[in-house]
């Protein structure tokens, strides 16, 4: 079945790879430095630029297909061809309309946990484990490139695609997006990191006008991205669909040219977002290098009417297009060779020139269905364990009623350009029943039907049987486990979330539970943020798994049952209502307008400074252990000049069990002339610790940690840190510090 499938790839590829025919051009000889792998890359890429027609640079800006970028056959340089991620390889062959539908060709490679899962384990270790995995898992299905990580903050509890992101703090954003691309470019596969900058919510995302100061740009929407250029090297950037302060991305010079490749030094070339360009010039000229997609693919996209409804534009880097508009002077050539010269200088960096990925690796190995298993436990965050109802104990439970629309299905992940397709996805039911053995009685009920995906079970008389059955199994069963949440027809790309609510029926079905049988876990199998309010209260034990891939199933398993010990911690805070977030009265904003009014004050930046009582605070995760924090210093107390100070303290482990804890360090700069945050994260570990074991665990703070963002003119400014008296606060969450120290930066 697969050999069919990838046979077909092979004819879609050597048809949208036909190299652009050219006019006669001399011949290059065997020894063009260029083709010497030896020389340094600036080298090369200007020996070869130097070879170049005007025509064959013009042709290398726009993409030859849907995936695939222009090759120049004369000379040897290859087609860079991508696959999307980030959370697994997907299917290249068309948007995710055609690639996503039941009937499409198979391209079945591991699917990790969504991007927001994976911020849950705080384990840099791991991303860049998966990230490596995802890009062996690329070179085998002969793609050079990987579109991911996406990177954009959690702003809204609504943004579709919140679950593809990692959360709400740029510093965990970054730390997280550089371990993920340093895996992937570990392997030569190229990454992208995306959106830049501010694709923030779904609502009209091709015409949307994001608007926002300097100070927020800079100290919470382009952190991800200043670490992935400036600490990763990445190799390419992709550009949003939104527009920025009145420009599109895509077209934006303050953005691509002066922060992105002036500021922040980035050496690699901007590739635009799928059908997300509206001009000629201006688009070459702000430093938008490779127009995607490009070819048929591109003019029959941007034909489509529901891609001219959408928003969708394309096609304006076409080769004529450009060099009408060189000739007219519009465009230079020193322009051209800065574009072109970005996309050689990548496929230099990454060897595709000596070396190009050919079709037939392994896929979904031992190795990297570990990882994908190893992230979905570790992402698992238990929110909460009245009575210790949580972990089961196998000898002493005889029947479990499992419970949920999303219990018997394995929902690995949001909808859209992220969705990978497992060869085996292991769903909440498929790990309880294997885990639970013979000797454990696992029954299962629907509960209530998944919103919108059979229209038979949403009637008032289907609920009511479905409710009436899960509460009669619940009743009889020792424990209850009610798997709850969304999909990806209602959460995913291209659209908002509606409403924080569950799903229809959902909170009824969790209270009918709870009430037949109060030993209910309740599992959260969804990437945004859901009002919990109207049963959490009597709620004894709360998992959330988000989309943990398709090893979800064995994840939440091994929770229930013990053999790990949960160790996830929130990346982003729950609120207990929508209302109560910071971006609420800013969203989806005006005659498609919206104003970041909430500035810096995102996420656990805005409830706690504010006092906004959250469900469940950042950072915040329970275990099955205790961890006992002491004895923090802070080396040497003055920071002058720009040696950084270390940080130090212990962590003990005061169970029984083994269990990891994530050590949190927030910085608070109580001094400031300017309005400052009660804490900022600057620092974390996952430290794994055996039952009363103690580690030492040690930070390294610079200046960076301590700066905001200062204006010196209305939109020109700078890092600042201000000489005085800093507060570090160490703690399990964002509202659970338990210790407190100071740090003097010296004039
Ligand atoms: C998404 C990108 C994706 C691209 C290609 C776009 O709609 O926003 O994240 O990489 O499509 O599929």
């Amino acid at each position: 079945m697969r050999r069919t499938s990838l046979s077909f790839i092979a004819v879609v590829a050597v048809v949208a790879f036909a190299p652009v025919a050219l006019g006669a051009q001399e011949a290059v000889p065997a020894g063009a430095p260029y083709k010497n792998a030896s020389l340094p890359v600036e080298k090369r890429v200007a020996d070869l630029l130097g070879r170049m027609t005007l025509e064959e640079k013009a042709t290398m800006l726009a993409g030859a297909g849907w995936m695939e970028s222009a090759a120049i056959e004369r000379l040897g340089i290859p087609s860079i061809k991508m696959a999307d991620g980030p959370l697994g390889v997907r299917n290249w062959m068309g948007s995710s309309a055609i690639t996503n539908a039941a009937n499409a060709p198979k391209v079945l490679s591991t699917s990790f946990p969504s991007g927001v899962a994976m911020a849950a384990t705080w384990d840099t270790a791991l991303v860049t484990r998966e990230g490596q995995a995802i890009a062996q898992e690329t070179k085998a299905l002969g793609r050079d490139m990987i579109l991911g990580p996406t990177v954009n903050i959690n702003r809204v509890p609504l943004w579709g695609r919140n679950f593809e992101g990692y959360g709400e703090d740029p510093y965990l954003s970054a730390r997280l997006g550089v371990a993920y691309i340093q895996g992937v470019q570990s392997e030569g596969v190229i990454p992208s990191v995306k959106h830049f900058a501010a694709n923030n919510e779904e609502f009209e995302r091709h015409r949307i006008d994001v608007h926002m100061d300097a100070r927020t740009l800079h100290e919470i929407y382009l952190p991800a991205f200043k670490a992935a250029v400036q600490e990763a090297g990445v190799w390419t950037v992709m550009s949003a669909y939104n527009r920025l302060n009145g420009t599109y991305c895509a077209e934006n010079p303050k953005l691509l040219t002066d922060v992105l490749k002036k500021e922040l030094g980035f050496k690699g070339f901007v590739i635009s977002d799928w059908g997300s360009t509206y001009s000629t010039a201006p688009t070459v000229n702000a430093g938008m290098d490779l127009e995607m997609p490009g070819g048929p693919p591109a003019r029959a996209m941007i034909a489509s009417p529901r891609s001219q409804l959408a928003g969708n534009s394309g096609t304006w880097l076409e080769a004529e297009k450009v060099l009408a508009e060189v000739k007219a002077g519009h465009i230079s050539e020193a322009q051209l060779n800065d574009n072109v010269g970005r996309i050689l200088r990548v496929i230099f960096l990454a060897g595709l020139f000596e070396h190009q990925h050919a079709a037939g690796g392994e896929l979904d190995t031992p190795e990297q269905r570990a990882i994908a298993r190893q992230g979905a436990t570790e992402g698992i965050v238990l929110l909460k364990n009245t009575g210790s109802l949580l972990p089961l104990d196998a000898a002493k439970v005889h029947s479990i009623a499992v419970i949920g629309p999303n219990a018997a299905v394995a929902r690995t992940g949001g909808g859209g350009s992220s969705l990978v397709r497992p060869k085996v996805a292991i769903a909440p039911l498929d790990g309880i029943k294997e885990r639970a053995g013979e000797a454990i009685h696992v029954r299962f009920e629907l509960g209530v039907g998944m919103e919108g995906e059979d229209p038979t079970m949403d009637t008032p008389e289907a609920r009511a049987k479905l409710l009436q059955g899960a509460a009669a199994a619940a009743a009889q069963a020792d424990v209850a486990v009610v798997v709850v949440g969304r999909y990806s027809k209602l959460e995913g790309e291209s659209f908002d979330v509606k409403t924080m609510d569950l799903p229809a029926g959902q909170d009824e079905l969790i209270a009918a539970v709870e009430k037949a049988n109060p030993r209910t876990v309740v599992v959260l199998n969804t990437g945004d943020p859901v009002t919990m309010t109207r049963w959490l209260d009597q709620t004894q034990a709360l998992l959330n798994m988000g989309y943990g891939g398709q090893e979800g199933g064995h994840a939440l398993a091994a929770i229930l049952f013990g053999d790990a010990n949960p160790s996830g911690k929130l990346p982003v805070t729950l609120p207990k209502r929508f209302e109560d977030s910071p971006a609420a009265a800013n969203y989806p904003g005006v005659d498609l307008k919206v104003n970041y009014a909430e500035g810096i004050y995102v996420g656990y930046r805005y409830y706690d400074t504010k006092k906004v009582e959250p469900a469940f605070p950042f950072g915040f995760g329970l275990s099955y252990t205790t961890f006992a924090y002491s004895g923090l210093t802070v080396t040497p107390g003055r920071m002058a000049g720009k040696e950084p100070v270390e940080v130090s303290l212990k962590v003990k482990n005061t169970g029984s069990r083994a269990g990891a804890e994530v050590v949190q360090l927030y910085v608070h700069d109580g001094h400031s002339k300017i309005d400052r945050p009660v804490r900022e994260l600057k620092g974390f570990q996952r430290v794994e610790l055996k039952a009363g074991e103690t580690k030492t665990v040690q930070f390294k703070l610079d200046r960076a940690a301590l700066s905001y963002w200062g204006y010196t003119g209305p939109d020109n400014g700078g890092w600042i840190a201000e000489p005085g008296k800093f507060e570090i606060q160490v703690g399990a969450s964002s509202r659970d510090i338990r210790l407190r120290g100071t740090l003097v930066l010296g004039r």
